[in-house]
């Protein structure tokens, strides 16, 4: 059975920068939970991160490629380098992913670690670009296909996939 790597606070952990969970009540995540296929994970706690945390943001917009790279910094709102512990979080993601043979994540959309499709620009003014936090290029650079919580039909197709 395909195991899936999936954002913690989206099952309810209370993990997020602000205390608080991020809970999803999809049916697809309902029911790959009951079938014992998911793996939670939250990078930024396992990287050594705080529960409440600062927001953080990767410095000019820039995506989880250029943080990898150690061309762009993850900083937290109150000015905080805080790039060690998303990259450490990032690889511990990977670690769990290939200990479970996981070739799929599902992750929360807009976050710095987990973000698929886009992140906060830098700016900490509330705004999205286009872009992915440093968890998902790490886990898609080691070739894990990650879906957002918005995108669960798409997911369930490429399960699909890898099980026929
Ligand atoms: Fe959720 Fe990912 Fe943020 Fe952890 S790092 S709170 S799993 S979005």
């Amino acid at each position: 059975m395909e195991r899936i790597l999936v954002s913690a606070c989206l099952m309810g952990r209370k993990v997020r920068f602000d205390g608080r969970a991020k809970t999803s009540s999809d049916a697809w995540l309902a029911g790959w939970r009951e079938e014992g296929r998911l793996v939670p994970y939250c990078p930024e706690v396992e990287g050594g991160l705080p529960i409440p945390r600062p927001a953080a943001e990767i410095e000019g917009g820039a995506g989880g490629a250029a943080v990898l790279a150690g061309a762009a910094r993850v900083l937290a709102s109150d000015g905080s380098d805080v790039t060690a512990a998303f990259v450490s979080g990032a690889r511990g993601a990977l670690a769990a992913a290939r200990s479970h043979g996981v070739r799929l994540a599902v992750l929360k959309e807009g976050s710095p670690s987990c973000g698929v499709l886009s992140i906060y620009d830098g700016s900490f003014q509330g705004r999205r670009a286009p872009g992915q936090g440093v968890t998902t290029a790490l886990l898609e650079q080691h070739g894990i296909r990650v879906f957002t919580e918005e995108q669960l039909d798409e997911a369930a197709a490429y399960l699909r996939t890898l099980e026929t």
